[in-house]
């Protein structure tokens, strides 16, 4: 059986950030990584968007989380050349009923610490863009885009020269904890014994799975887990906007299908939300119809037939269809009992964003005081 001092299981964007903030803090990393490549699940199938940390509930894990990743985000992009853009956004009211949704979140996005928001009346709007059909909006200039396949080479990289190793096609099999820690046993064509002293679950959409190995699937502290499909439609021709659009909130629990733009000037439009029992990626043509109402809503010269499918994303949700959108869990011994175990379930949207800031909390929580004790909202 080999030791290891920290393993990471899942190279996606946060697997990645939690790498490369531990062994640049001096500890010995191995990643585990199910697949032949690192990114490929919900990493490489979102919107690529930087949240400026509008939405979340005040000193919930992701508003914190969103607001300080984004800054850390902006700076590690400059410094590591990676590409992105601070293009910003509209959150528009396309009629008046639809206002005081947005005076809402303008006071929320203030109570989150994000004080940058512009109001735009309907001229206004006109002014920036010609197209849009707005009673009102706000402007976030603080909202960009980013190529986070790009970001992650760029972590893997960093991860890589502070001495970290990363072995792909080799899932986590089997975990238990002893008294001599944390015991793990791999799958994949080479299976593996290990013992490390912390342990990172930044699985994904199988984090809950992981966690049910350590703690056993019947723990309060192992969700279950429920799947949130988002399809993406894209546009063909010129994007007619150039700030990302998104519709006024409303119940749903999800943003609404926006446009966002790619770093080429492309423009997409998505993600829509349906629960699904299990992972699936394939966009179904049939899902334009939908999608030219939603958008129509806001810019009522779509051309018709423009949209095609592009792709899919499924949301890791730890709260099902009944109940609002759970907060990050970042769980350690504090919560489950289990010294050096860090389990980061739940990492949906903002997790792009919020993966530096959750990289730098789990570094913290697992260095201050060696095994990691685990993070609340405040
Ligand atoms: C439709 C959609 C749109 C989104 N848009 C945005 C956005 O615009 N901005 C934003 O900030 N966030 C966005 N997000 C959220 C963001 O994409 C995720 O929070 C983030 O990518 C999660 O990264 P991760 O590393 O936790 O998970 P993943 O990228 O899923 O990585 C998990 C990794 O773990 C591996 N793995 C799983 N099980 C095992 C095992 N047993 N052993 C070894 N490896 C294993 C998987 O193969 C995978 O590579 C969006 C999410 C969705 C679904």
């Amino acid at each position: 059986m080999e030791n290891v001092d920290c393993v990471v299981v899942g190279a996606g964007v946060v697997g990645l950030a939690c790498a490369r903030a531990l062994a640049e803090a001096g500890r010995e990393v191995l990643v585990l990584e199910a697949e032949s490549a690192v990114g490929t699940a919900t990493s490489a199938r979102n919107s690529e968007v930087i949240h400026a940390g509008l939405y979340y509930p005040p000193g919930s894990l992701k508003a914190r989380l969103c607001v300080r990743g984004r800054d850390l985000l902006y700076a590690y992009c400059a410094a590591r050349h990676v590409a992105h853009r601070r293009c910003g956004k509209l959150v528009v009211a396309s009629a008046p009923d639809e206002v005081p949704a947005l005076q809402a979140l303008r006071a929320r996005a203030r109570a989150n610490g994000v004080d940058d928001l512009q109001w735009l009346d309907a001229a206004a709007v006109q002014a920036l863009e010609p197209a849009l059909a707005a009673h009102a909006a706000l402007q976030s200039p603080s909202t960009g885009i980013v190529d986070s396949h790009g970001l992650m080479q760029a972590l893997w990289a960093d991860a890589e020269a502070a001495g970290a190793t990363l072995v792909l096609r080799t899932p986590l099999a089997q975990a238990h904890c002893n008294s001599d820690g944390l015991v793990l046993r791999t799958g994949g064509a080479d299976p593996m014994s290990l013992r490390c002293r912390t342990l990172v679950n930044a699985a994904g959409l199988q984090a809950c799975q992981v966690a049910a190995m350590v703690l056993g699937p019947d723990s309060p502290w192992v969700p279950h887990p429920h799947y949130a499909k988002g399809a993406y439609f894209s546009l063909a021709g010129r994007a007619p906007f150039s700030h990302l659009v998104y519709p006024a909130p409303s119940d749903s629990g999800h943003l609404g299908v926006h446009l966002t733009l790619d770093l080429g000037g492309q423009a997409r439009f998505g993600p829509s939300f349906r629960w699904v029992d299990a992972i699936d990626y394939s966009v179904s043509p049939e899902e334009a119809a939908g999608f030219e109402e939603a958008i129509r809503h806001y810019w009522p010269s779509l051309p018709a037939h423009s949209l095609q499918p592009a792709y899919a994303g499924v949301r890791p949700r730890i709260s099902g269809p009944d109940a609002p959108a759970a907060d990050f869990h970042i769980d350690g011994p504090a919560q489950h009992g289990v010294a050096g175990l860090v389990n980061l379930l739940g990492i949906e949207s903002p997790g792009l964003t919020a993966a530096l800031a959750i990289g730098e909390t789990v570094a913290n929580l697992a260095g201050s005081t060696g095994p990691a004790q685990g993070l609340s909202p405040t």
